[in-house]
């Protein structure tokens, strides 16, 4: 998602606003910590949307899924914020804010996993800069 929706360039006026404040406002103040996390009544609003696909889809057994979802994103959220944040080292978390970091002050296009470099590898995306 970070990858694919959050760095999609748009063309239209519209689009380049959203994804402004969606993704772009935290590359131009990454160490804002109000800016790390999406405002409540935006999160709120998604976590309904995912969760009533959850249920269309899959009806009750959507529920578990769903918490399995938010269990997910706020363990991304937590690394996130530490990435970010923390003047201590987390041990397994302190690969992937060095990669971050790299994201955010060398390249970009590059590095997009927050709690996992799977998919970086996975697409080619998890390299130096030349
Ligand atoms: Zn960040
Ligand atoms: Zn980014």
């Amino acid at each position: 998602m970070h990858r694919v929706l959050f760095h999609y360039e748009p063309t239209s006026n519209w689009g380049k606003r959203i994804l402004y404040l969606f993704h772009g406002i935290h590359h131009d103040f990454p160490n804002e910590t109000d800016r790390l996390v999406m405002p409540s009544i935006t999160s709120l609003a998604i976590a309904s949307f995912i969760f009533a696909v959850h249920y269309l889809l899959l009806g009750p057994a959507g529920i578990p899924m769903f918490a399995g979802f938010l269990a997910g994103y706020l363990y991304y959220e937590f690394v996130h914020y530490s990435v970010h944040n923390s003047k201590k080292k987390i041990g397994w978390t302190e690969a992937q804010r060095k990669a971050h970091l790299k994201h955010h002050f060398q390249d970009a296009t590059n590095r997009f996993g927050v709690t996992s470099p799977l998919w970086d590898y996975i697409f080619g995306t998890y390299k130096e800069k030349v």
